[in-house]
């Protein structure tokens, strides 16, 4: 594979910068790859773990000279990170983000976007319950969606096209999506499911009747995969719910009256119902794994877990 970028910025090192640095090296994708990060706990982490070309001290010293600069911190810091990195941007980079909501991202980020500097949000589908510089490898993004969604209908083509490239040798399948759909689609197949999963071992957690040993002891169903993705990191989580509040609310509004109607089938023992149903969502299951998004192999195959 060829060089897409000369130099790469990367501004936060957790799961996402650090997974994108080691495919960028493997894929030999940018000549230089700086990155920086706010503690310098994380910094000192990052270079001791070979993370980066060279990690800086500072957004300014990261993002200078760079051809591609990506923000990777979570969606709520997005906008002072962009204002912080504004002054010292090369005329003719690109700027683009991995945040798991684009809307909000858009509305911080852009504003402090110089003439001259493009801004190509994107959104990697791919991740794990782990977060930190140490928790990447080159193959998280390895046939996963990427899905660029851009800021403006007149995004730069050229640039788009540059952008793709890069994810495309990192492994990603790129499609183009609108920032509200992009929200909504996320909402349903990502950021619900993740509500419902802290919900769910909330509960659990307060049911004294159930001891904590009997929920370690006893979950190796439904419940185990639900304390995995209930491990995700709070405050990427927090972050997540605050900005794709309108789309989250209204498919928490739909599976509320659904949840209401399996419940009521099951007061009524309207087991029709229940099969009918059971067997509508085990169609969806049989359609992700068509589609290469999941394996059937009885531990869901993650030792390396999807998101
Ligand atoms: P992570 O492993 O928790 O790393 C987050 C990084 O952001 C760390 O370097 C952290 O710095 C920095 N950071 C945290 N709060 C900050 C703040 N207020 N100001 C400046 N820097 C801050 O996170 P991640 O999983 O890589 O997620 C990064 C982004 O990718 C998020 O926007 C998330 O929505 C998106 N994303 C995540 C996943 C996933 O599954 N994890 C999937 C797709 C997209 P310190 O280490 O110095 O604290």
């Amino acid at each position: 594979m060829s060089v897409v970028y000369d130099r790469v910025a990367l501004i936060g090192l957790g799961l996402i910068a650090s997974s994108m640095f080691w495919a960028i090296k493997r894929g030999g994708l940018a000549g230089e790859v700086t990155g920086y990060a706010r503690s310098a706990g994380t910094r000192d982490t990052a270079r001791k773990i070979g993370l980066c070309d060279r990690v800086c001290e500072s957004v300014a010293e990261a993002v200078e000279g760079a051809d591609l600069v990506v923000i990777c911190v979570p969606v709520g810091a997005m906008g002072p990170v962009a204002e912080e990195m504004r002054a010292h941007l090369k005329p003719g980079a690109t700027v683009s983000d991995v945040g798991s909501v684009k809307k909000s991202v858009i509305e911080a980020v852009a504003p402090h976007i110089p003439e001259g500097v493009h801004f190509i949000p994107a959104h990697p589908l791919a991740g794990t319950e782990h977060s930190g510089p140490e928790s990447g490898f080159a193959e998280l993004f390895e046939n996963r969606w990427l899905l660029i969604v851009p800021a403006a209908e007149d995004a730069d083509p050229e640039a788009v096209a540059r952008l793709r490239a890069l994810w495309e040798g990192m492994g990603a399948n790129v499609d183009v999506m609108d920032p509200d759909h992009h929200d909504l689609v996320l909402a349903v197949t990502s950021h619900t499911p993740h509500l419902i999963a802290y919900t769910m071992v909330g509960v659990a957690d307060d049911l004294r009747r159930v001891t904590d040993s009997e929920v370690i002891k006893y979950s190796a169903a439904g419940f185990r995969d639900f304390t995995r993705i209930a491990a995700s990191d709070p405050t990427m989580w927090r972050d997540v719910f605050l900005t794709n509040k309108d789309a989250t609310l209204e498919i928490l509004g739909r599976f509320t009256e659904e949840l209401f109607a399996l419940q009521r089938a099951i007061r009524t023992g309207d087991g029709d119902l229940l099969h009918d149903y059971f067997t509508r969502t085990r169609a969806i299951r049989r359609g992700i794994i068509q589609a290469g998004q999941d394996t059937s192999a009885p531990d869901f195959g993650r030792t390396k877990g999807t998101r």
